[in-house]
């Protein structure tokens, strides 16, 4: 029998889209315009290093205008190519749609491997590449603002908010051009664990429904359920942290690059991570079992599957094979559109990427509104919310004393309520409920109607009607 054929990224996420799609009753028209990418700029660059010019590739997608500034992160890493950037563009539209995050969806990719290069010529390439983008509006706070994706960070973006700054000297605004910048670059506090933070908050609203949780073939809480989680990048190492650490999660096994590590009462998450930052990788840690062949342990048994590599890491090839009975995709696509058709025949839940890892771009939501308004959020209410605090609480000393002291305030209960909410509490009480009031609206769907067979096509069902609206409210 001929192997069936893996379809490319892009046409697994508009495989995914059609299956959605075709259960609502847009025209053919919108049905079109929704799904097309509209634009996708490709820009090659010379920059000289080590005595010599280097050619470089870099693109920025733009899926979807149907709000604006459009958004997306930059990846660098030697699999960027357009079909990924566009099949990555498509998926911020529609994950910017179910969070409720007001902008379009955008991508950007550098065809490099960043660990070649010295951090100078890092920069160098950094800002040449931002150079391009910013002369076309492709990086502008009011059109385009890019984040952080696979192989950038702070630094980077840190890189590109100068360069913009260079370039556009009179913006005042400047700062809101990309997100994602180190806390005292005008950054936000919490954005870096964002996405893991999110994954995390996804997970323990999925088990505030016992139906749902029922669905997954599990019971119970998050509290010792077995976790396997594919890279411990940024994604993969917070999730895998607040889980284990906040949750009772029992982390199983890591998959890292150069293997994998295993041990049934559970990893520490922490210590793995320090291990790999001073030898390169996982080989060696002493408190795990260490196997060569990590994408094996993919299939290994366990309660919750966290996927945060990269994408069509479960395909045609292995999906039959996967035991997880939940799984979260925290990176973007890691499933394929015909390993989601298997997984879905056996039963098993997928909680998809387009929800499951928002938390970064909510996060970078409230970081670009922060740089808007010029101000830290708490700055203006803290105190005065603490002030009222105090007053309540010293009026109910006052009542209680009339009562000859009948009852006692614990000072952990005085001390907690009296503090008001700094700029990080803010971050991540807007997270929460951002991944509550998502997860709600997908399982809405996914429960009412019977025709929707899981949580990906409601998450597409959900995104689609809300973009749909607005290309509807524009009398499109
Ligand atoms: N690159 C991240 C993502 O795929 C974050 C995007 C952003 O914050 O704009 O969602």
């Amino acid at each position: 029998m001929a192997a069936k054929r893996e379809p490319t990224f892009r046409e697994s996420v508009d495989l995914m889209f059609n299956r959605a799609v075709a259960l609502t009753d847009l025209s053919p028209g919108l049905e079109e315009k929704i799904r097309v990418c509209n634009a996708t700029y490709t820009v090659r660059f010379g920059v000289r290093l080590r005595g010599q010019i280097h050619t470089f590739t870099g693109y920025r997608s733009v899926h979807s205008e149907h709000m604006e500034p459009v958004k997306g992160g930059i990846r660098y890493s030697m699999g960027v190519n357009q079909d990924e950037v566009e099949a990555l563009a498509a998926l911020m539209t529609y994950k910017c749609a179910i969070v409720e995050v007001p902008f379009g969806g955008s991508k950007g990719g550098l065809h490099i491997d960043p660990r070649e290069w010295e951090e100078h010529e890092l920069e160098m390439i950094t800002r040449r590449f931002a150079y391009e983008l910013i002369k076309r509006d492709l990086i502008n706070p009011a059109q385009n603002v890019p984040a952080p994706d696979m192989g950038t960070g702070e630094r980077e973006m840190a890189w590109i908010a100068d360069q913009y700054k260079r370039m556009a000297t009179t913006d005042i605004n400047y700062r809101a051009c990309v997100t994602g910048k180190p806390v005292n670059g005008g950054g936000i506090q919490g954005r870096t664990e964002a996405t893991g933070r999110g994954v995390q908050y996804a997970l323990r609203e999925f088990f505030r429904h016992p139906e749902d949780v029922a669905a997954a073939r599990l019971s119970g809480t998050l509290d010792g359920k077995r976790v396997v989680v594919q890279g411990l990048g940024n994604v993969g190492y917070h999730a895998a942290k607040f889980l284990s650490e906040e949750d009772g999660c029992k982390v199983t096994a890591i998959i890292e690059r150069d293997g994998a590590l295993m041990c049934d009462t559970g990893l520490d998450v922490e210590a793995v991570r320090g291990w790999i930052a001073r030898h390169g990788g996982v080989d060696g840690y002493p408190d795990g079992r260490y196997v060569r062949d990590g994408s094996k342990v993919l299939e290994e048994e366990c309660d919750i599957l966290i996927p945060a590599a990269m994408e069509g890491v479960i395909n045609l090839e292995n999906a039959e094979r996967i035991k997880a009975p939940l799984i979260i995709e925290a990176a973007n696509g890691p499933v394929t559109a015909g390993a989601d058709d298997i997984l879905r025949q056996k039963g098993a839940v997928i909680i998809p990427d387009m929800y499951a890892n928002a938390g970064g771009v909510t996060v970078s939501y409230f970081e670009w509104v922060k740089n808007l308004s010029h101000i830290r959020f708490g700055r203006i209410g803290r105190r005065q919310e603490e002030a009222r605090h105090e007053l309540i609480v010293k009026e109910l000393e006052r009542l209680n004393r009339g009562l000859g002291d009948a009852w006692e305030m614990s000072p952990d209960f005085k001390q907690k309520y009296l503090r008001g909410a700094g700029e990080l509490e803010l971050v991540r009480s807007g997270l929460d409920d951002t991944m509550r009031a998502g997860y709600q609206a997908m399982r809405e769907v996914w429960r009412t109607r019977q025709d929707v067979d899981g949580l990906r096509v409601a998450a597409y069902l959900v995104a689609i009607d809300r973009v749909a609206l607005s290309y509807q409210s524009k009398g499109l």
